[in-house]
């Protein structure tokens, strides 16, 4: 059992269950006791690596993905450069050394970074300090006046979602409740209607889950006024699909599957990220959205292979083993290339920008 169990516990006794979203918030930001507060989630000691995690040329692909985009705008300066949830700053880091030549983007730009745990905020700043990053609690505060070119790798899915499962009344809600025992476990609250899933009531059937997630929709429409506003691109990569079917949430402790109840606060806990939502979204206010790409075909069309090819150059040994299967890992359909996708949010009127299509 951990510190956290009993916090919710004794919350959940005195206040009743909770949603999936706020057991979800708990155990990852719970200022002492969150999974993103206290422990050191990344890379092959900790429990999961991300893609910037794997290899350089992720980041270096974005980076100029980012800059060619904001040539094609017309080199706006000043410009914000932002990045939402940097974990170690990994992705940063190497889009900023990959874009270090562009003329003028370094001198137009100003680093801009959202991260809710102090934690990871030192590590990031250890990593980005010659570029002097402002920090922010949430994208609210970013800069409103000013082109918005921003990335958020593997964020969407931290994100506190809602489940819900369909009866022939309405939908009843996924609550986190306590046994006769006082375990954790998950229960349905009362059938209640919900205006949001009505479009889900012709392509489910009674018994269906389907899931939620409010922040990230708040998180799209801060990011595409902006956007449709000041210009600027946003790329959401994740795993996930256009439209949620069923459970996905999930945990992950070193590096295996684990029972998201069993031990709060030390375990990832994630979902799946529904695109469909924040492609409305991000219409509704007026941006362009590009259609949902695999990572693998994204990478691979803004040069992964000539780029990989150039760094197996000087590389031999084991070291040229495991950037070969960096590569792989990154874009192959049975590892992280078609799970992932890539949706680029860009002003009306101006073209997708490289790697992805209208
Ligand atoms: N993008 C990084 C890290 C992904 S992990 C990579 O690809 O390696 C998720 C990151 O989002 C962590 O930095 C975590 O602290 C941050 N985060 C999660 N939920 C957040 C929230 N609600 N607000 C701000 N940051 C959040």
């Amino acid at each position: 059992m951990t510190a956290l169990a009993d916090i919710l516990r004794r919350q959940i006794s005195a206040t009743g269950p909770l949603t999936v979203a706020q057991y979800m918030s708990a155990c990852l930001l719970h200022p002492e006791h969150g999974y993103y507060t206290t422990q050191d989630a990344f890379g092959a000691q900790g429990d999961f690596t991300t893609a910037p995690e794997i290899s350089q040329m992720f980041g270096e692909l974005i980076g100029l993905c980012l800059a060619q985009a904001w040539m094609d705008q017309g080199a706006p300066k000043p410009f914000s450069l932002a990045e939402l949830g940097p974990g170690r700053g990994t992705l940063m880091v190497d889009v900023l050394r990959a874009t270090r030549r562009v003329p003028g983007f370094h001198d137009a730009m100003e680093l801009h970074l959202v991260e809710a745990s102090p934690r990871l905020r030192d590590i990031q700043a250890k990593a980005l300090k010659a570029h002097g990053p402002k920090w922010h609690d949430t994208v609210e505060s970013l800069p409103e006046d000013r082109p918005l070119f921003a990335i958020a790798n593997e964020f969407f899915d931290a994100l506190p979602i809602r489940q819900f499962q369909r009866d022939a009344a309405g939908w009843r809600e996924v609550m986190i409740g306590l046994s006769r025992e006082g375990a954790l476990q998950r229960g349905l609250s009362d059938a209640v209607p919900i205006a949001a899933l009505d479009h889900r009531l012709d392509d489910t059937e009674p018994g269906a889950l389907v899931e939620t997630c409010a922040h990230g929709t708040a998180i799209i429409e801060a990011l595409a006024w902006r956007i449709a506003a000041q210009g600027g691109l946003a790329l959401v990569i994740d795993y996930g699909g256009w439209r949620s079917h069923g459970d996905t949430f999930q945990a992950v402790a070193e590096h295996k599957p684990v029972d998201p109840f069993a031990r709060p606060g030390k375990a990832d806990l994630t979902a799946h990220v529904d695109f469909e939502p924040l492609a409305k979204a991000a219409r509704s206010l007026g941006c362009e959205v590009s259609a949902l790409c695999k990572q693998g075909e994204f990478l691979e069309r803004l040069g992964i292979t000539a780029r990989a090819q150039g760094l197996a150059q000087g590389l031999s040994a084991s070291a040229l083993e495991s950037h070969i299967a960096a590569h792989r890992r990154l874009t192959h359909p049975k590892e992280m290339g078609s799970l992932f996708k890539v949706l680029g949010l860009y002003p009306h009127g101006e073209s997708p920008p490289p790697g992805l299509e209208p």
